[in-house]
């Protein structure tokens, strides 16, 4: 069933103990993107660019079957560039420049041909540009899922929440649970957070895995792959919604236990993801590696 994805398409530098990037290809719906092509071969991107970009991206995306008929070009603009500093622990970042570039006005327009999709992803971007999609969307799809973070809370929560009222599943890191309710306690602040919309609710904790909270007091723990090395976090969230949405597209399903599958192959696609730097990692994966990897995961969550 097809799958539209939206977000960031972005410059990034990054910088970990292990060492510094350049410029290099990032942005939220370039990892969606590429998790969601090794499982899926119905997927369109929405996003914006600058002239700047580096087209060979692009064609990536283009090898593996991915629709950028949806992206835009800004002819004289710089792309979105973000710029992240981890801490030595590699769980906590900073964020040290945030340049919204051609994302300060962009205006998605969605090809005549994806304005129907069966699922939706609504990457990292601003509330208003997710608002507009949903708008856009010329049917209800079967499911729409929104990831969101920190920054659009500090600066603009109204809209936030506008979105958040309308998706049926939204992801977010521990922290920003806790900010977004008001609560330390990841049960009530699940409760909290659905009540303002969205009926399943995935609470991502990086390397100490991720929470499903569905309806009815449902709750499906998936624990993070223990890795020798963490080399850059960065996409990790990223890659894991795509691998998520990317699963239940390819299964057409929304049921609380394909979303505990789909939690189980975002994990094993995120545990790639933070291998390399940037989406190196996850260029390479092949469904062999990405087999094996999610009966690591079967071997690890057996008793
Ligand atoms: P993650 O590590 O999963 O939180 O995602 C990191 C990616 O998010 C980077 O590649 C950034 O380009 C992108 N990003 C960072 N800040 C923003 C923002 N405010 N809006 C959209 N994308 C962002």
């Amino acid at each position: 069933m097809s799958l539209l994805v939206i977000g960031s398409v972005a410059f990034d530098a990054i910088d970990t103990p292990f060492g510094s990037t350049g410029k290099i290809v990032g942005g939220a719906a370039s990892y969606i993107s590429l998790a969601t092509s090794l499982l899926h071969d119905q997927v369109g991107l929405v996003a914006v660019v600058g002239e700047d970009f580096d087209f060979n991206f692009v064609e990536t995306l283009n090898q593996r079957g991915v629709n950028t008929d949806g992206l835009q070009v800004k002819k004289g603009e710089k792309s979105f560039f973000w710029h992240g500093k981890y801490h030595l622990d590699m769980n906590s970042r900073d964020t040290i420049t945030t340049e919204l570039n051609v994302l300060g006005d962009f205006d998605p327009i969605i090809p005549d041909s994806q304005s129907a999709p069966h699922f939706v992803m609504l990457g990292n971007l601003s509330p208003q540009v997710q608002l507009k999609t949903i708008e856009r969307i010329s049917q209800k799809p079967k499911l729409v899922v929104m990831d969101t973070m920190n920054f659009w809370m500090d600066i603009a929560l109204d809209e936030l929440k506008e979105v958040i009222a309308k998706v049926d599943v939204l992801t977010i890191n521990d922290e920003e649970a806790r900010q977004l309710s008001g609560e330390y306690s990841l049960r009530k602040a699940a409760r909290i957070i659905q009540a303002m919309g969205p009926q399943t609710l995935i609470i991502k904790k990086g390397e100490h895995g991720a929470l499903l909270f569905g309806t009815d007091d449902q709750v499906f723990f998936c624990p993070a792959l223990p890795l020798e090395e963490v080399f850059d976090p960065t996409g990790a969230g990223d890659t894991f919604a795509g691998g998520f949405v990317g699963y239940l597209a390819s299964k057409g399903a929304t049921d609380f236990e394909s979303m505990k599958k789909a939690v189980v192959y975002g994990s094993a696609l995120a545990s790639f993801c933070v291998e390399k730097f940037g989406t190196e990692r996850l260029e390479s994966v092949t469904h062999d590696e990405l087999n094996a990897r999610l009966s690591q995961f079967e071997k690890m969550m057996t008793v």
